[in-house]
């Protein structure tokens, strides 16, 4: 329990944040958490820097009481244990960083001995232990909040920067508080990068079974930055944890009012809340469901060649952009086309493929008309057409459709699941014969007879490996291979069974074809997170090498496709910005400056840039930035090349101009292009 808020087990995943205002300045610092507990927070947290931020925490608490505010509050501790002790008499929860709450950062390269480092446990013993005493004492939990920015020199000696030193400077901490009784506890493996913390989470859900802990985790990934990026972020990270039943609370860290995190973070949580509210059984996904913890690594898979482009192999991630049904009609596919090929003057990145379905014969005209848009401006635009296994079994329309397409892709049974696999195989021979790419769509209608009765997932896997092995009997090659699952809580299951049972059957291993249809389906509410949610978690465990997401609008798909690769940096089309969510410790406004910087550096395609509030935390959070911009106090800045600090103490205003002389100076600067002239 947080105060009267249950987490972990049955309960509910909670929504939480954390109060950007100075903690010394009570009545902003209250207005604030009011705000957010209106807005939905359940659980509140606030910096505790310092003695005089903890001795403002009684008047703080006396102030939410006359506001009649009941949410729970967390103090957030970084190196300093005389904070905390205190704190713990006004607050729910403690929150400490295993990284720096005993330790301070020398970045000193040494080996420990096993002596020397048990005797370096001790003395974290030794400091810790009074602030645990206290809190089982008075009932108040305390979070074990990692960093991957901020672990302790001992920990990145002996496991260096990695998701294993996270969730071993984690344990480190937890083993005391059992030690010592206390187990109210709650874990958070937190990094700027999504990969990063996807698996770290899975490998402490490892590393807690193998010692028979459950403790609650605490979800989120830091410095993700405002916008649709932090989004992006934020829902790769959180989104496809909870699809694997990890995660109990979480905190959508975003540049911008705190307030504006909430409704992000509930409509991660929401489907999740729901099932547990109507079945608290079967069919939500449990810790059981959590995927192996490893180092990511892409899935290299078998290139193909796609009229102009190739996508697999070591290829990047392309991009389709769905133009929609070829029913639209011929004008509005070419409409949409010219669209896809046009440059805009905001410089947009472009799909590398035009993606249209097709299910009527008589809709073949439209798709032939829609060639020549899409050979405009930029040379040979291929055209990929997912045609229905049903329209595909006459002869006629199976050579125009092969005719007027780079790929061919066999869509969903329509009528005849029975014979799909044979429709594949016809279908694909064709293709080949024609010298074009051919693919395979699935979906729960194409699924065989022969495995009706297994779970869905595991059906529509053997079904789509079925069809792999038809189409490469028939050409002796292997097709672009697209798996649609049916809307479960884990939407990439069904693709990472189809995956590894081809891999178990040394089929080879077919190009992947990835595809979010959720927000043309459903009109679901929060198109750009479910996307993020249902790709990121698959991208984050090397799957994939083409994306294609469906909705009404072609440009906002491709933009949502782009937006999910830019966040797992598997294709950057623009400058990854690494920005804190800012607190207490701010020493200039965030939101201002980093949309200040961002104007500046916006057409530095794949630069990475941090903004960071304050110099105790930012420099270790801004992990593998190659620019950093840190507030080091009131008015002053310091810069970075990658960790280093170059220099120091700049004033503000003229901060941001030496920062883009530093870009120049390591050559990653370019001169933006300039706008288009009206007329
Ligand atoms: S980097 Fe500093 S200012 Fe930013 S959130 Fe972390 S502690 Fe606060």
């Amino acid at each position: 329990m947080i105060g009267s808020v249950g987490v972990g087990g049955d309960e509910p995943i909670r929504v939480q944040s954390m109060t950007t205002t100075d903690t010394g300045d009570v009545e902003a610092t209250a207005l604030q958490t009011l705000r957010l507990a209106e807005a939905g927070c359940e659980i509140v947290r606030v910096t505790v820097p310092n003695m005089a931020d903890a001795q403002a925490l009684g008047a703080y608490r006396a102030r939410l009481e006359q506001l009649g505010v009941t949410v729970p509050i967390v103090a957030d501790i970084h190196f300093n244990p005389a904070a905390a002790l205190f704190a713990a008499d006004f607050v729910e929860k403690v929150r400490v960083n295993p990284g720096n709450y005993a330790d301070s950062k020398r970045f000193a390269v040494r080996e420990y001995s096993d002596g020397e480092y048990a005797a370096e446990i001790d003395r974290i013993r030794e400091r810790f232990a009074p602030l645990v005493e206290k809190c089982r004492r008075l009932g108040r939990a305390l979070r074990i909040g990692t960093n991957h920015g901020s672990l302790s020199d001992r920990i990145m000696n002996r496991h260096g920067d990695s998701p294993l030193g996270m969730v071993e400077s984690a344990l480190e901490f937890v083993r005391i508080c059992r030690e010592l009784g206390c187990h109210d506890l709650v874990l958070s493996m937190k990094s700027s990068n999504p990969f990063v913390a996807i698996q770290a989470y899975r490998l402490l859900a490892e590393r807690m079974a193998a010692e028979g802990m459950d403790y609650p985790f605490h979800l989120g990934v830091t410095e993700a930055g405002g916008g649709e990026d932090g989004r992006v972020k934020s829902a790769i990270g959180i989104g496809s944890l909870l699809a694997e039943g990890l995660g109990d609370t979480v905190r959508v860290s975003l540049t911008e009012d705190p307030c504006l995190e909430i409704p992000v973070a509930q409509a991660l949580v929401l489907p999740y809340n729901r099932a547990r509210e109507a079945a608290r059984v079967g069919g939500v996904p449990s810790m059981a469901d959590a995927r192996p913890a490893r180092a990511y690594e892409r899935r290299l898979t078998d290139e193909i060649a796609i009229g102009s482009t190739r996508a697999g192999g070591e290829r990047r991630v392309q991009v389709w952009c769905d133009l929609g049904a070829a029913s639209s009609g011929a004008l509005a596919l070419a409409e949409r086309a010219r669209e896809l090929v046009t440059a805009t003057p905001t410089d947009d990145p472009l799909a590398d493929v035009a993606h249209v379905r097709l299910e009527r014969e008589a809709d073949l005209a439209a798709i032939e008309a829609v060639r020549p848009a899409l050979w405009q401006h930029d040379g040979t635009r291929p055209l990929a057409v997912t045609a229905t296994a049903d329209l595909l079994a006459s002869p006629a329309a199976l050579d125009r459709t092969i005719a007027a397409a780079s790929i061919l892709v066999v869509g969903p049974a329509g009528r005849d699941a029975v014979g799909w696999t044979a429709g594949v195989s016809r279908a694909a021979a064709a293709a080949r014969r024609a010298g074009k790419a051919f693919g395979v769509e699935i979906d729960a209608s194409a699924v065989s007879p022969a495995h009706a009765a297994l779970d869905p997932d595991e059906a529509l896997a053997r079904s789509a490996a079925d069809a792999v092995a038809a189409a490469r009997e028939s050409t002796g090659e292997l097709p672009l291979l697209a798996v649609l699952p049916p809307p479960t809580w884990n939407p990439g299951r069904a693709v990472r069974l189809a995956c590894e049972l081809l891999d178990r059957r040394g089929m080879g291993r077919a190009p992947l074809l990835l595809v979010d249809a959720s927000a043309a389906d459903s009109g679901c509410a929060a198109p750009l997170l479910e996307t993020a949610t249902r790709l990121g978690g698959l991208l984050a465990d090397g799957y994939g090498d083409v994306v294609r997401v469906e909705a009404c609008d072609s440009r906002d798909a491709v933009a949502r496709a782009f937006g999910v690769l830019q966040a797992t940096r598997l294709r950057m089309s623009r400058p990854d910005y690494i920005s804190c969510p800012s607190c207490g410790r701010t020493l200039f406004d965030l939101e201002e400056t980093t949309a200040r910087i961002q104007a500046a550096t916006g057409h530095l395609k794949g630069v990475k840039i941090a903004i960071m509030g304050c110099i105790v935390n930012g420099p270790g959070e801004m992990a593998d930035a190659d620019f950093g911009y840190v507030g080091s106090s009131p008015g002053k800045v310091n810069l970075y090349v990658r960790k280093d600090c170059v220099e120091k103490n700049i004033p503000m205003q003229d901060a941001d101009r030496r920062l883009i002389e530093l870009i120049k100076a390591h050559g990653r600067w370019q001169e933006p292009r300039a706008a288009p002239v009206a007329g």
